[in-house]
């Protein structure tokens, strides 16, 4: 076991914050099986802020055998939900009494600001948690009225153990998506946070342990992904894989499932989302929400509006809008009052984003606004307009997930939708209208997940979220999320019908 300790010494946070690192199994840490470490980076500055313990394969097997264990003795059937759900009730009671230093963590390891962090991810990582307390005693089946000789009903076992694997944009609040539903509904978890971000996922564990979870219920195992999230996905005795994260690792995920166990697969995959701007629109908040869309967590968004398109008779008055507006938005230390947008989460994703930008540039693409860096340390990067595209275009097709959108021109509501579904994604999309009669039409025949009126990037724990096409496979939140845990066995009782 190590210990992680830093002292916040900032204008929103001022607090030293100690606990305990390591790979998570049975409610305690320890080191990695081959002592390896991963470097902790400060996306705000470049530096190394710590060191974590690496889990090897090995680690991922004692981490399974100890949630197999805890879900055939003390969790699953053998714990009422009514216990469950008061052991989920406790843990957001402490994710409440800690929120500032989850959001700190989330800040420093993350770079988004403090602020965000605070009044969205860890308020929204708290009501989720608090949510699937609710639900943890009402998971039940059904009985079927078949014939009078025979009585049938189904139950919703809760799977087994569950792999969770999840990314470095929203680090907690992907967390409790995960955990929320799995141990509602009476799963072992075996979580793996994304090797960029794994602080808060580490300050859960203590939370977790101080909450009363019995050992072996929730693991966590930081690691790389070609390595532990592989061990995890093509593991013999994870009964289910939930994976967030790339349509690519998604595709891996889903191959490793088929050829070990064919466990049980969701996966929430990326976008490229379209937002979409009728000439009826209310322009000032159009441009509000078209910012948020792809602006917020610094373009870091499954679902960021990163296509936005415009009704030709409102485009320039928008696009003149929307620069304002990007040319606003305050870059700035993640710790200090005002700043909205803070460094993106690593140098990978840094080089990424510049070559995306790099590529929209060479393909005939122009930068209307930002296209360069920030500042002269760390990962950031000016909010960026392109117009001037084309179909074909990379910055048009492939999911950037960095602080760039595309403003593209539209004639009516038949060119739109077709443009907005030449994708190979939909996890979400947009409609801004007075009509509300178009709005309704238009979102209806979009291929996403989610569709947003006047609106944008409103999620809710009560509400399923997920996508179409290629951008993944079931639903997470809401009632949706249970089905992804629970097995149904269905119980047919002979009362009296004879052979
Ligand atoms: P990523 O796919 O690179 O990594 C996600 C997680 O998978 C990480 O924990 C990583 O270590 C692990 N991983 C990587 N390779 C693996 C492998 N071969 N086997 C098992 N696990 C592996 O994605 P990222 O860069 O962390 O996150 C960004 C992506 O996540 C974007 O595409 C974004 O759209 C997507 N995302 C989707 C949602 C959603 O709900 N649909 C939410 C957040 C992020």
């Amino acid at each position: 076991m190590t210990t992680f300790s830093y002292n916040f010494d900032t204008e929103v946070f001022r607090q030293k914050v100690s606990f305990p690192t390591g790979i998570f199994i049975n409610n305690e840490f320890r080191k990695g099986s081959d002592a390896t470490e991963i470097d902790v980076i400060n996306p705000t500055t470049g530096k190394t802020i710590t060191k974590v313990s690496e889990a090897t394969k090995a680690d991922v097997d004692d981490a399974v055998r100890a949630a197999r264990k805890a879900f055939q003795t003390v969790w699953g059937l053998n714990m009422p939900g009514s216990d469950r759900s008061r052991l989920l009730g406790k843990l957001a009671d402490l994710m409440e009494a800690h929120s500032d230093e989850l959001a700190a963590l989330e800040a420093l390891d993350n770079g988004k600001t403090f602020g965000w962090a605070k009044t969205v991810d860890v308020t929204a990582a708290i009501e989720c948690i608090r949510y699937y307390a609710g639900w943890a005693d009402k998971v039940h089946g059904k009985t079927i009225e078949t014939s009078e000789a025979k009585l049938a009903y189904t139950r919703h076992e809760p799977i087994g153990v569950a792999g969770q694997i999840i990314p470095w944009n929203f680090p907690l609040l992907m967390m409790t998506w995960k955990i929320g539903p799995a141990l509602a509904t009476g799963c072992a978890v075996v979580l793996k946070p994304s090797e960029f971000t794994p602080l808060s996922a580490l300050r859960m564990c203590s939370l977790i342990q101080e909450a009363g979870f019995p050992a072996g219920v929730v693991n966590v195992v930081v690691g790389y992904g070609s390595t532990t999230g592989q061990a995890i996905a093509e593991h013999m005795d994870i009964d289910k894989v939930a994976f967030t994260g790339s349509t690519l690792v998604g595709r891996k995920i889903q191959e490793a499932a088929a050829k070990s166990n064919l466990k049980n697969v969701t996966l929430e995959l990326g976008g490229k989302s379209p937002n979409i701007i009728f000439d009826d629109a209310d322009l000032e908040q159009a441009v509000n929400w078209a910012a948020f869309g792809i602006f917020w967590n610094h373009g870091q968004a499954c679902c960021a509006g990163s296509r936005i398109f415009v009704q030709e008779g409102i485009y320039d008055k928008f696009l003149e809008a929307f620069t304002k507006k990007a040319l606003e938005i305050k870059l700035g230390d993640p710790f200090k009052q005002g700043s909205y947008q803070g460094p993106q989460v690593s140098q990978i994703q840094y080089d990424r984003i510049m070559a995306y930008i790099q590529s929209g540039k060479e393909q005939g693409a122009q930068v209307h606004v930002g296209g360069e860096r920030f500042g002269t340390e760390g990962y950031w990067i000016k909010p960026t307009i392109f117009t001037n595209t084309t179909p074909d275009m990379k910055i048009v097709r492939e999911e950037i997930f960095g602080p760039v959108g595309v403003v593209i021109k539209f004639q009516d509501e038949e060119d739109v939708v077709r443009q907005a579904n030449d994708t190979t994604y939909g996890l979400a999309a947009a409609v801004f209208s007075q009509n509300i009669t178009r709005a309704l039409k238009v979102a209806h025949r979009l291929q996403a997940g989610t569709a947003w009126i006047n609106c944008y990037n409103q999620i809710h724990c009560q509400v399923p979220f997920g996508g179409y096409k290629q951008s993944g496979v079931g639903r997470e939140l809401g009632e949706y999320a249970l089905e992804n845990y629970t097995a149904v066995k269905a119980v047919h009782v002979n009362l009296g019908h004879t052979i």
